[in-house]
């Protein structure tokens, strides 16, 4: 599992971050510093409940065989 963040359109609310620490990094400006991350197996939980944390909808999973 992978997840996508649109970084254009973060408004650095840091809701991804308070839902789910361990994955969603902050910038210093409070912006998520990442566009994409790898997901660890035993953290997939933590990347749903920060994709739905996100109040303008930019975190978006991805499943596949590839990640
Ligand atoms: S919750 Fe969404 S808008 Fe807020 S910092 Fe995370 S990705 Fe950006």
């Amino acid at each position: 599992m992978r997840v996508q963040i649109d970084l254009d359109y973060c408004e650095g609310h840091g809701r991804c971050h308070a839902a789910a620490p361990d994955l969603f990094a902050l910038d210093d400006d409070g912006f998520a510093a990442q566009g994409e991350i790898e997901v660890p197996p035993d953290l997939e939980h933590s990347a749903v409940d920060g994709a739905g944390a996100c109040p303008m909808g930019i975190i978006h999973i991805v499943d596949g065989a590839d990640g």
